[in-house]
């Protein structure tokens, strides 16, 4: 793990330390307001409970902070930007009774465990890395003039099992080669394993119309019970328990890792690319895998720009540096567990 990173990262250790005494947020008497079915915190009790000394209004923006964290609320925003990653909650950030509140889902499911990763006790040790290269033969997932995303991801995944191995970990690659699997094949694959984490790795792309306008890496996660696929409404089935649910804490600090490593790494190697946030999604190699799990969208092959930093080794490997270095990250913040 180089310097940087280290540095750029250490909060999310020393809050494990600082906050390790406190209770679990999911046991704590929280005084919950609701709206339209959605249960909502007063951010006042957030700022208590995680022993923040100031909550500031500026007009919408509302923020909170510590000498480590700066939590970034915008009323009625979705967006969150916690020490600079930014987060799409799964509600808006809206005013009650002239207080602003968060919504108990996103409190529980993206900020604690955010906040305490060694709280967390889905995160349990692992050994083993399943890499997942999207798409391969038949389907070759986006493409452009310069490559096609199955072969793109194909080459990252390579070059992060190089990383891993040589860290001892031991490496599962669902493909190794230009070949076809289904969804469900993949989760098979990765199902059959234990003590692992999961990483799905591919490239955007958007139609004709957004083409210059789409670009930015996002990291996907599962959504939790009664959250929807990001931009998609509500519907029945995302009320029921998945598979990756039970991993519900241990994947969004995967997520944080990977997708804040992965734009740290970028930034330092000065190829920079927007930041479109960790989100939600309901992708069948999240909800059917049994292991913390992610899927990494590293840029959109659509946009001029990126296509060609996509198309580049130097992006690929930093790419897959990163994402080595992230998993050491989370490995090592996840495992300082707390003493109870
Ligand atoms: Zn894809």
């Amino acid at each position: 793990m180089n310097i940087l990173f280290k540095k750029s990262l250490w909060w999310f250790a020393t809050l494990t330390i600082l906050l390790s005494t406190a209770g679990q947020a999911a046991d704590y008497a929280w005084k919950k307001v609701e709206r339209n079915g959605v249960e909502y915190v007063d951010l006042s009790q957030v700022k208590g409970f995680y022993n923040f000394p100031t909550l500031s209004l500026s007009g919408s923006r509302i923020e909170m902070k510590n000498k480590d964290i700066t939590l970034l609320f915008a009323a009625g925003s979705q967006e969150v930007l916690m020490n600079n990653v930014k987060f799409i909650f799964s509600n808006s950030i809206i005013a009650i009774n002239g207080s602003y509140h968060v919504s108990v889902t996103d409190l529980l499911k993206i900020i604690d465990p955010i906040l305490r990763p060694a709280s967390i006790a889905s995160a349990t040790p692992f050994d083993t890395v399943i890499i997942d290269p999207g798409h391969g033969g038949i389907d070759p997932g986006c493409s452009n003039s310069l490559g096609t995303e199955a072969n793109y991801n194909l080459k990252v995944a390579r070059m992060l099992k190089d990383h891993l191995t040589k860290l001892k970990f031991k490496v599962v690659m669902t493909r190794n080669s230009d070949k076809f699997l289904t969804l469900q094949q993949r989760v098979n694959i990765a199902n059959k394993y234990s003590n692992a984490i999961f990483v799905s790795i591919h490239f955007n792309a958007i139609g004709q119309r957004g083409r210059t306008r789409a670009r930015g890496i996002e990291t996907f996660t599962l959504s939790p019970v009664g959250v929807a696929h990001y931009g998609r409404s509500l519907k029945a089935s995302d009320f029921v328990l998945k598979a990756g649910n039970r991993q519900d804490s241990a994947n969004i600090a995967l997520a944080t890792a990977i997708h804040w490593g992965t734009r740290m790494h970028l930034k330092k190697a000065g190829m920079e690319v927007p930041d479109r946030g960790v989100r939600r999604a309901r992708f069948s190699v999240l909800t059917g895998v049994k292991h913390p799990a992610i899927l990494l969208e590293g840029g959109f092959m659509s946009h001029p720009t990126e296509a060609r930093l996509i198309h580049s080794n130097a992006y690929q490997k930093t790419l897959a540096r990163s994402i080595c270095d992230s998993i050491v990250f989370y490995r090592t913040a996840t495992i300082q567990r707390p003493k109870r």
